[in-house]
C-alpha cells in the first residue's frame, strides 16, 4: 500500500511466463501491433505512435525529453515536487534551458502562472507531471495543451502515477508526448514504459531521424540534428515498431507480454470503472485516516485518487510505525523525499490494491498499530468513516473487475 510500485495483477506474472518467439515472429510482430492498438485506448488517443519504451518509465520520460529537445532550446517545467525537478534534470542533460515554474509542495501550479511562463519564454516544450507522487497532487492538465499551442510549444506529460487510476485524455487536452509505466494504477511490474506521441511531436521527432549505417538504404539521409541518444532515440523506435520493422533493439519480450496484459485487463473491467474503483479506494483511505485523527497533506481538491499522505503525529516514530505494519501485518506504506521527509507517510490505492478489503485492513492495522505507538484514536474509526464512503459508491468499485 506504497506510492509504487504495487503488487502486480496475478494475471501479468503469469503473462511474463509466456514463452519467447524471435523478435520477428509473426506472432511477436502481431503482438507489438495489438500493444499499440491497447495502449490508445488506455491513453485515449488516435496517435498513430502509441507503443513501448524498453525501461523503467525514466526511459520513457528521457526517450521523449531527448527527442523532442536540442541543445540551446528552452523548456518550461511546472515543479510541485519531485518529479518535476526530475525532469528539469532530464532537459538539462539534453542541452537545454530550464525554467522553471514553482507552486510552494502540496499545491498544483496555478495555469496563469504557466500561461505567464509560456508567454514570456516561448520555449520549445512545456513539459510536466501529472500526478507527482511526492506530494499527491495532480496537476489539471486540460488548459496547458491550448497554452502551449498558442505559443508554439509541445507539450509533455509524465504520467507514470497517475495513468489508469486517475481521468486522463490524451486527445480531448491536446498533450503531445505521454509517458508512463506499469507499476503504479497500472498493476504491472517495473521495466515498460508506454508513450504515445501526438502528429505534431511526430513532424519534430522525423526531421531528426537517423538510420544505423549497418541498415541505412542508399540515398538515406541521417540528420543533422539527430537525436542525442541511440537507445532512447523516438525516431528510430517509430521505425521499429512501424512498417518498416527497421532493427533497432530486441524488444523486450516479456515485459511486452506484461504491457499488453496490463491493458488488456484495464481494458476488459473498463476505464472508467478503473478510474471509478481507484477514486473510491483514495477517498476511503483519506476518509479514514482523517476519521484516525490524522491531519491529509496538501490541497486536497488537487489529490491524485490513487495516493493519500498523512502528516506523522507528534512523538510518533515514523519508521517504527511503518516497520511494524510490514512485520506484524504484512503492509507496506511510504516514506517521503525531500521536504517531507519524517513528516509524512504515503498510503498508496492503487493497482490491484485499489479494493475495500485492502483499505480496510490497511485502516485496521494501522490504527493498532498507531496505538501500541501512544496515538489514539476511537475505536474503529477509520474502519467505519472508509465504509461509510463505500456505502454511497455502486457496489462494483469495491473489488477489481467488480468480482467478489
Ligand atoms: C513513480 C514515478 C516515476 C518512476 O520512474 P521509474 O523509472 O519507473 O522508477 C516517474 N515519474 C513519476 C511521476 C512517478 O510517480
Amino acid at each position: 500500500m506504497g506510492p509504487g510500485p504495487v503488487n502486480a495483477d496475478p494475471r501479468v506474472l503469469r503473462a511474463l511466463s509466456t514463452p519467447l518467439v524471435g523478435q520477428y515472429d509473426p506472432w511477436m510482430t502481431a503482438t507489438m501491433t495489438e500493444t499499440m492498438g491497447l495502449y490508445r485506448q488506455v491513453f485515449a488517443t488516435e496517435n498513430e505512435w502509441t507503443m513501448l519504451v524498453d525501461g523503467t518509465s525514466r526511459a520513457g520520460i528521457e526517450a521523449a525529453l531527448v527527442s523532442l529537445l536540442e541543445p540551446g532550446d528552452d523548456v518550461v517545467v511546472p515543479v510541485f515536487g519531485r518529479f518535476g525537478h526530475l525532469l528539469s534534470e532530464i532537459a538539462e542533460r539534453c542541452g537545454a534551458r530550464v525554467h522553471q515554474v514553482e507552486a510552494p509542495w502540496g499545491q498544483a501550479v496555478p495555469a496563469s502562472a504557466v500561461r505567464e511562463a509560456v508567454a514570456r519564454v516561448r520555449p520549445a516544450v512545456l513539459a510536466v507531471v501529472h500526478g507527482d507522487t511526492s506530494t499527491t497532487i495532480a496537476q489539471p492538465l486540460e488548459e496547458l495543451g491550448a497554452i502551449a499551442h498558442e505559443h508554439g510549444a509541445l507539450l509533455y506529460v509524465d504520467a507514470t502515477a497517475s495513468l489508469g487510476g486517475n481521468p486522463f485524455e490524451t486527445d480531448a487536452w491536446e498533450l503531445d508526448v505521454v509517458t508512463a509505466g506499469l507499476q503504479k494504477c497500472l498493476a504491472g511490474p517495473p521495466g515498460s514504459a508506454p508513450i504515445t506521441i501526438s502528429p505534431r511531436a511526430t513532424e519534430v521527432i522525423d526531421a531528426r531521424r537517423s538510420v544505423e549505417a549497418g541498415i541505412r538504404e542508399p540515398g538515406e539521409e541521417t540528420s543533422s540534428r539527430r537525436i542525442a541518444s541511440n537507445y532512447l532515440d523516438l525516431a528510430q523506435i517509430i521505425d521499429y515498431w512501424g512498417p518498416r520493422r527497421l532493427n533497432h533493439h530486441t524488444e523486450a519480450t516479456s515485459m511486452l507480454y506484461a504491457a499488453r496484459e496490463c491493458a488488456r485487463v484495464i481494458l476488459q473491467e473498463g476505464r472508467d470503472a478503473v478510474i471509478a474503483r481507484h477514486r473510491a479506494a483514495g477517498d476511503a483511505m483519506a476518509a479514514g485516516l482523517a476519521a484516525l485523527g490524522l491531519a491529509l497533506y496538501g490541497d486536497q481538491a488537487h489529490r491524485m485518487a490513487n495516493v493519500v499522505a498523512v502528516e506523522i503525529p507528534a512523538g510518533v516514530p515514523a519508521d517504527g510505525v511503518r516497520t511494524a505494519l510490514l512485520a506484524d501485518f504484512g503492509i507496506e506504506i511510504g516514506t517521503s523525499f525531500g521536504p517531507l521527509h519524517g513528516k509524512v507517510w504515503r498510503i498508496g490505492t492503487m493497482g490491484v490494491n485499489a479494493r475495500k478489503d485492502a483499505v480496510l485492513t490497511t485502516l485496521a492495522a494501522l490504527e493498532q498499530v498507531l496505538r501500541r505507538a501512544g496515538h489514539t484514536a476511537p475505536s474503529g474509526a477509520g474502519v467505519d468513516a472508509a465504509l461509510a464512503v463505500y456505502a454511497e459508491r455502486p457496489a462494483e468499485v469495491a473489488t477489481v473487475g467488480g468480482h467478489a
